[in-house]
C-alpha cells in the first residue's frame, strides 16, 4: 500500500496550541502549511490534511446497527476519513469533506477518556478508533498509537481496538501495552482486496502484520467486513479463514466481529442513497 502523503496541510488556528500540531508538522516538512479560522471553508481532496482542535465530546456509545442486543462498544475518534478509497466504504457516503481531518487535542481525548472509565472503574469498557478512518491509516504521520496504547495499559478497565486494513504496524513494536489493546484486521477474500480495496495492504500483508503484532504480545483480532456474495464467495471465503487461522500462533485467539457484520447490514440504505453504491462490488461481480 501507498502510505498517505497530503500535498498540503491546513492548520485551524486554534490547534496551533497542540503540542501534537508541532510533531505532526515536523513529519510533513516540505509541504505547503497555511492556517485557517473555519474547517468549513472551501473543499478540498484527500490530499488536503486538516489539523483541527476539536471542541467536542470524543467518546461516544457505538450507535449499534439496530440490533436487538447492544455489545456496549464505544468509539473515540481522533480522525475522520481515510485515502484508501475502498469501493464500498460507507465514509464516502456519510462524510461531506473530502479531506482527512485529525484532531490535535490528543491530550483532552486521553484524559476524557481515563475520566469516564474512572467514574465506573467495575465496569470493562471496550473501545474502539476505527468508526470514521482506518486506525493506522495515518499513523506514521501522527505517531498517536504510540501515545493511546501505553495510555490504555495503564486503565485498569479499558480496552482499546485498533482496527485497520493496513499493515502500518512499525510504531507498535516495543509499547508497553500490557495486553490491553487489540489491533484488528479488517479481511475479505483475496479477490475482494484486490478488486474492492486495491489502495489498502494485500491480504498477505495484512496477515503478516497481524502475526508480527502477535508477536509483540498483541491480542489480534480479525473482521470480515462487509462479507461479499458473489459466484464461488464460499471457497474463497474458506480459503480466507484456513490461512488466517494457520497464519497465527497457536496460542493466538481471533476476534471475528461479528457486531461490525451486523453495522454493515445497517448501513446498506445510507449506501444507497450515497455515491458508494455506485461503486459496491455487488454492482460489478
Ligand atoms: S480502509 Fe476502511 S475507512 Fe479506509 S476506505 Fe477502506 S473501508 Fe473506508
Amino acid at each position: 500500500m501507498i502510505p498517505y502523503r497530503p500535498d498540503l496541510v491546513l492548520v485551524q488556528e486554534q490547534s496551533w496550541q497542540d503540542s501534537a500540531t508541532h510533531e505532526l508538522l515536523e513529519k510533513l516538512q516540505g509541504i505547503e502549511t497555511r492556517t485557517i479560522r473555519s474547517l468549513d471553508s472551501g473543499s478540498h481532496t484527500k490530499n488536503t490534511l486538516l489539523l483541527m482542535h476539536y471542541p467536542g465530546k470524543f467518546l461516544k456509545r457505538c450507535q449499534g446497527a439496530g440490533a436487538e442486543i447492544c455489545c456496549n462498544y464505544y468509539i473515540v475518534s481522533y480522525a475522520w476519513n481515510c485515502h484508501l478509497e475502498c469501493t464500498y466504504c460507507i465514509l464516502q457516503s456519510y462524510l461531506t469533506q473530502e479531506a482527512l481531518l485529525v484532531c490535535t487535542n490528543i491530550e483532552e481525548l486521553l484524559q476524557e477518556v481515563k475520566a469516564t472509565l474512572e467514574q465506573s472503574p467495575r465496569r470493562v469498557y471496550r473501545i474502539g478508533t476505527g468508526e470514521l478512518a482506518d486506525s493506522l491509516a495515518l499513523d506514521h504521520i501522527t505517531s498517536y498509537s504510540r501515545k493511546i496504547v501505553p495510555f490504555f495499559a495503564n486503565l485498569p478497565n479499558g480496552i482499546l481496538e485498533l482496527k485497520t486494513k493496513t499493515d502500518q504496524i512499525s510504531q507498535l513494536k516495543d509499547l508497553d501495552h500490557k495486553g490491553h489493546t487489540i489491533i484488528s484486521w479488517s479481511m475479505n477474500s483475496d479477490r475482494i482486496c484486490r478488486s474492492e480495496e486495491p489502495k489498502a495492504a494485500s491480504f498477505e500483508e495484512r496477515l503478516t502484520a497481524a502475526v508480527q503484532c502477535q508477536k509483540w504480545g498483541y491480542k489480534i483480532g480479525f473482521h470480515f467486513d462487509p462479507l461479499i456474495h458473489y459466484e464461488g464467495w464460499e471457497n474463497e471465503y474458506r480459503w480466507a479463514s484456513t490461512s488466517i487461522h494457520s497464519s497465527i500462533m497457536k496460542d493466538g485467539r481471533t476476534n471475528i466481529g461479528k457486531r461490525l457484520i451486523k453495522s454493515f447490514v445497517s448501513l446498506i440504505p445510507i449506501m444507497w442513497r450515497g455515491s458508494a453504491w455506485d461503486r459496491f462490488a455487488l454492482r460489478r461481480i
